[in-house]
């Protein structure tokens, strides 16, 4: 039997309506509209639409946006200036700067310079190491997403096999963290995995990833993931997003994967549209945080 595919579009849709619903009560409690502000330094096309995706998910949330466009030309102590500006602004919950930052910016220093309490991407060190305590303030949102989806369909990871492919500061490492962890907010089904994280330098990857109950890809290489890489039965989530000359594909080998896994998510559709909703929540939860009503992500 083929996997049941996980549809992340519908999924997110869900939530977002959830969200929505939390947000217009947040409003009427508090007087007070959720706002985030995008900071985009740049023309990267990609970039464009995905600030353009945000803006629109927000507005469906009914979240306030503000877009802060700043020239490719820009310094690190002009970028700096302004994401302390938004600091500053009571009337901005969320901020978000929007990666990759043109080369001769010190991506680092901007990424530390936001305030942890509007740190919706949950990059800071210091929401890095709240996660890494088990008591997140904010998840990093495509791992959030990622919870999320295994949570809504039940499917656990405790006790299980977890390998996560990739350690990046954004998917990987955050994702092995709260996995490997007590609970990060949703329960502690999607938690207590026994976790390996894999990189460039791992050897015989394909017999630790064809032991894993939950196989989780995020490397950018495109179909890296193969058939015999996989247990049969496995849960396998496709978090790559790699442009080809055959469209948009994951790092997953879609089609040899799905006969062989129990649950697999498809690119387009699948993680992508979760990631963009984490960050609805996060900004919701960034404004339950300035307005003194937070309560933190528990199991
Ligand atoms: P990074 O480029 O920051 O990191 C890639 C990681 O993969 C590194 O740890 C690298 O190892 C590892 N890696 C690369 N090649 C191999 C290999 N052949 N075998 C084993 N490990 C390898 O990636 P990101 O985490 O930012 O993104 C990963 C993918 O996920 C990309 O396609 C990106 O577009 C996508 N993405 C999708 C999102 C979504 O919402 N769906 C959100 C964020 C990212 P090493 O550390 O040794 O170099």
């Amino acid at each position: 039997m083929p996997a049941t595919i996980l549809d992340g579009k519908a999924l997110a849709k869900q939530i977002q309506a959830e969200t929505k619903e939390s947000v217009a009560k947040f409003i009427t409690q508090q007087q007070v509209t959720p706002t985030l502000a995008a900071v985009l330094v740049g023309d990267d096309p990609a970039s464009q639409v995905y600030v353009r995706n945000k803006e629109r998910a927000c507005g469906r949330a009914g979240i306030d946006s503000q877009l802060h466009r700043m020239p490719a030309s820009s310094t690190t102590d002009e970028l700096l200036a302004k994401v302390e500006s938004l600091n500053q602004d009571s009337s901005v919950h969320g901020i978000l700067v929007q990666l990759p930052l043109p080369d001769g910016i010190d991506s680092r220093k901007i990424l530390d310079a936001v305030s942890p309490d509007k740190d919706v991407d949950a990059f800071h060190p210091h929401n890095v190491g709240l996660i890494s305590q088990g008591r997140p303030k904010f998840l990093p949102c495509t791992p959030h997403g990622i919870v999320q989806m295994l949570a809504r369909h039940q499917i656990s990871t405790s006790g299980k096999r977890v390998v996560v492919l990739g350690r990046s500061d954004i998917v990987g490492k955050p994702m092995a963290m709260m996995l490997s962890g007590h609970g990060c907010g949703v329960g502690s089904d999607v938690a207590n995995a026994t976790v390996t994280l894999c990189h460039s330098r791992t050897q015989n990857l394909a017999e630790l990833t064809a032991e894993a109950d939950v196989l989780i890809a995020a490397i950018g290489q495109p179909k890296f993931v193969t058939a015999d890489m996989v247990k049969p039965g496995a849960t396998v989530i496709d978090v790559g997003i790699n442009r080809t000359d055959d469209g948009l594909v994951g790092d997953v080998d879609f089609d040899a994967v799905l006969p062989v896994a129990g649950h697999l998510t498809p690119v387009p559709g699948g993680v992508g549209p979760l990631t963009v909703t984490m960050l609805l929540e996060n900004t919701l939860m960034a404004a339950r945080i300035q307005t003194g009503c937070e309560a933190l992500l528990s199991a």
